[in-house]
Formats: structure tokens, sequence, C-alpha cells
């Protein structure tokens, strides 16, 4: 490979039509050049290192200039300019002169920009790339009431941090680390502040309090005080150790201190003394990951509303309903005074594992009850609700959505009767399986004056919304002792799920339309009607007051 590489006298050549001149190997032979680069209206001098086989990018550093920002974007302490992200830039071996050249004009860009003060995002951007350590786990929301705690320190190398010890205390059972212990001698501590955090330049991250409070104060000088007392305050309640969590509007960080209490001293020379020895105490910085339930929630869907604090019943628990259920409870269903309401009155035999949610370990056990137990193992903070019974036997007062995954027309006709009869209105989604696994189907009926599922067929039965051009096929299966069943695979049934939780998120978002939705899942079929909105009938006899 090297032989066919540029060779050294070529890239000389390059270099030197920019002033720079070859001055030796570095440790791993690379040959190093110096020269300037103009950046900021002013020549600073520079080094590059190139890699002869154009594995690595050039390395280029500069003389950092006395009256540069205290923190600049993609130069560390050392001077070394980083002016591409790994990854984004591919060498051409067959000419490292040419791609030298255009990386030293690259990093003199950068220089120039970060001289003038420019770039402020991408420091943000940098700031975890260069603060890591220990792992520290935080479940700290802004309802918790509590100081927070520190749970099952230096035990597994790591830290959980909380504002409500009982919430975490489930997660780590389901995470198989129950037994934690509150440390009483670890101080957790919270600061906001107002700046996003950056890399500052000299020696990163900072090694001791004193640095960082330097750099805190650079930062936001209110939260470098607030910093200071805090920790001084933990040290005189003679804790041994600080874990501070910053929460700042980019991301919260954290690290963590040793503190050594003071000794019988005169109070002035104790405060004295605690601060001398918290200024040299040194810092740990830790890699954090947020574990609070709305953050987990509402990460993969920035700016989207979740389905926490919403009371939500989903009747019927089968093999659309366990799917739907668990996408309900990644959609934040249960969380934050919400509720998931799992209702449905038969079983789970073992026949049915083959398309359902649950597996044979929780056959013969009610469905909803089941799937209830099922859920809380992986989202033990979810407030879900059992209820092994007939829907007309659950009080739905006070409940934001009905999700009708029972797949029986007859049922969700009833159903809307009956809740019409009661003189009341609940949002309601209704999704089904068309045929042999042909299409799913949802119908959202967001408001009373919308159509329901019965308005969608005419008096004798005409269907007003066809599902594909066509007759359907009609295929059954079952024999003996089993009752003849619809039969498609579990695939249709997360399909119908899918497109039942979109529709939820999407009505959770102000968007309602077309609430009639079909997807075709079996190939060779076509939709016949575009996805459209379900008119109500006058003389429905479902939905009619
Ligand atoms: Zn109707």
């Amino acid at each position: 490979m090297s032989s066919s590489t540029t060779g050294l006298p070529e890239l000389e050549r390059a270099l030197r039509t920019r002033g720079f001149t070859y001055a030796g190997r570095n440790s791993e032979g690379w040959p190093r050049f110096t020269g300037t680069l103009m950046a900021a209206g002013a020549t600073h001098e520079a080094r590059v290192y190139v890699d002869l086989t154009g594995q690595q990018l050039p390395r280029v550093y500069v003389n950092i200039p006395a009256n540069a920002p205290a923190v600049m974007p993609h130069i560390s302490s050392s001077g070394s300019v980083c002016y591409a992200t790994k990854g984004t830039l591919v060498l051409d071996i067959f000419d490292i002169a040419g791609q030298t050249l255009a990386c030293l004009d690259r990093a003199a860009n950068v220089l120039d920009l970060a001289l003038q003060g420019k770039m402020q995002q991408d420091l943000e951007d940098e700031f975890f790339a260069c603060w890591y350590g220990d792992l520290c786990l935080l479940d700290v929301d802004s309802k918790g009431k509590e100081p927070l705690s520190v749970l099952h320190f230096e035990h597994k190398g790591f830290a959980f941090i909380t504002n409500n010890s009982e919430r975490t205390q489930k997660k780590l059972g389901a995470m198989g680390l129950s037994g934690a212990t509150k440390m009483e001698f670890v101080e957790g501590i919270q600061v906001t502040t107002t700046a996003k955090p950056r890399p500052i330049q000299g020696v990163w991250p900072p090694p001791n309090v004193a640095d960082l409070l330097r750099w805190q104060n650079i930062l936001d000088p209110k939260a470098r005080r607030e910093i200071e007392r805090r920790l001084l305050s933990a040290s005189a309640r003679r804790k041994h150790i600080a874990v501070c969590v910053i929460k700042s509007p980019l991301a919260q960080y954290a690290f963590w201190v040793p503190l050594r209490p003071s000794r019988d001293e005169s109070p002035a020379q104790a405060l004295k003394n605690a601060r001398r020895r918290l200024y040299a105490a040194k810092v740990h910085p830790m890699s954090d990951c947020r574990i609070d339930d709305n953050y987990v929630t509402s990460r993969n869907t920035p700016n989207r509303k979740t389905l926490a604090g919403k009371r939500v019943a989903l009747v019927g628990c089968g093999t659309i309903g366990g799917f739907l259920g668990e996408l309900l409870v990644k959609a934040g269903a249960g969380l934050d005074n919400g509720e998931l309401q799992l209702i449905d009155p038969d079983s789970l035999f073992p026949q049915n594992v083959g398309r359902h949610r649950l597996g044979l370990n929780q056959a013969l056990e009610n469905k909803a009850v089941a799937l209830k137990a099922e859920l809380t193992r992986g989202a033990p903070t979810a407030n879900i609700k059992a209820f092994p019974v007939k829907v007309q036997e659950v009080q739905l007062d006070g409940v934001d959505l009905l999700i009708d995954a029972t797949g029986e027309e007859a049922l969700s006709n009833q159903l809307t009767r009956s809740l019409a009869d009661a003189g009341k209105f609940i949002p309601t989604l209704t999704v089904w399986v068309e045929g042999p696994g042909v299409a799913v189907r949802a119908l959202l009926r967001d408001a009373v004056e919308q159509g329901c599922t019965r308005c969608m067929s005419a008096r004798h039965g005409e269907q007003l919304f066809p599902v594909i051009d066509g007759a359907m096929p009609n295929e059954l299966a079952g024999h003996g002792c089993e009752s003849l069943y619809v039969p498609f695979p579990a695939t249709v049934s997360v399909r119908a799920a899918c497109l039942a939780a979109d529709m939820v998120s999407d009505w959770l978002n102000g968007v309602v339309a077309p609430r009639l939705q079909t997807d075709i899942v079996r190939k060779g079929f076509n939709k016949a009607i575009e996805d459209t909105d379900v008119p109500r009938r006058d003389n429905c006899p479902a939905c009619s007051s």
C-alpha cells in the first residue's frame, strides 16, 4: 500500500508553496513541517504532521496567542486544531500532498473562527466528548421534592442519583439491583445554571475544585458561588463525598469530589481550612445518563407530547392489544400521574401465544393481569391497572382516551351505544384487522359529532368505506375442539398496533384527520379508498343520542 502513496519529496514541494518547511520525523515516523497559518488578521506559528500512508488525517498544531478567548472550540490546550470530525473526511491516499494542503486550509479556517469567538455552539457539542468518568445514572425530575440522594455508590462502580428514592428503587429492582442502600456519607448536590457547558483552555477537565470553580465562574458566576457554598456545607456536615449534578439548558452533567471533614478547630479557622482543602480536592467527572421517565419517553420523539399524565383505557388485551399496550407504555402511558387501564375478561390460552405479545410463561392467566405484569417488569414506574372483567363492568369516568382493540365489531358498537345512553363521551380509537390479515384499520372518534364504527356501514350492512378493491377473501381455520378463527400472523397484529399507536400520538399532538386510516398488509391487494373522515350518520343506531 505505502509504495503507491505520495512520496515525501512531493509533499515537501507542495507544503513549501505555503511556506512550510520539513523539520524531521516524529516518533511515529510521520514527517513534520513547520510554518505559519493566517487567522483573524495575524500569522500564527504552526506545525503539521502527515501520515504518508493516508490512514489518518494530518495533525495540525498552532501556538495559541496570549489574547485568545478563554474558551475556544476545536482548539485543545496543546494547540491541536480539530478541523474535521473523525469519519467525516476520508483522505485520498493517492494525493496526500493535495489533501494535506486542503486540511491546512480547513485548520486555518477553524482557527480564524475560533479566535474571533465564533462557533460557540460547537463548543457545547464538544463538551461531552471530553467529560467522562464513572457512570452516574440520574433519576432526577422537576417534580421530585426530596433532596438528592445517592444510591449504590461505589458498590457497582456507578451511582444512582435521585430525588425520589422510592421511584428509583423500583427501577433498580427492574434492573436486578434491588437492595441498594442510600449512601448516608455521600452528599448529593444539584445546581441549576443558565450556561451551557463548554470546555475551557488549559488543563481539561479541571483537575481540582479551584480550577472547576474558575471554569464555572466564566460560564455562570452565580452557579459557581452555589457550587462552592454547597460543597463547603457538605464538608462542614462531615460528608465524605459530594456528587454534584449541574442542570444546564443543554444537558445535565455531574462530577464527584472527595471531601475531608475538618478537625477540631475554631469556627473561623475551620472555614478557612475547609476552603483550602476543598480547593485542592480532586474533581472526578462522571459520565451521566438520564433515566428519569420524562426524558426516556420523550427523547425519541422530541418536541412531541407523550401519553404521560393521561388516563388511557385499553379494551382488549389480545393479539392487537398486547402489542399495543407495550407501545403505549413506551409512549409514556401510566407515567407522571397518568394511568393505563388494561381491560380483558379472557385468559391467554397456550395456542394464543403464536400471535400474542405474551408467551407460554403466562398461559392460562387472565390477559389483562398477565399483560400488566409483563409491562410492569420493563416499566416499573408506569401506573398500570388490570381489570380482568368485561368493559361494561369498568368505571370509565375520567378516562382521556378509550382504545378498543377487541377487534369485535359488535362489542365496539355496543360500547358506543352504552356510553351514549349514559350521556358520556370519551374520545375513542378503535383498531382492528380486516379479513385474514389483508389490512389493518383504525378509526378515531375524537369528538361526539364524528362518526363511529357503526356509521361506517349502511342499514343493511353495506360497506360505505370499502377496504380493498374487490371482495375480501374469506378464510377460517380451526378444527376439533378449537373454535373457528381467522388466521393471520403476529406481524399483522403488530402492524395494527403500530397504526393505532401512531394515531394516538398524532391525536395527542393535535392531528386528528384523517380519522379512518387503512394500511394494506397483504401483498396483491389494493386500497379501495384514501384515508378519510367518517361523517356521523343521523340515524346511526350506535352513536345517535
Ligand atoms: Zn355511529
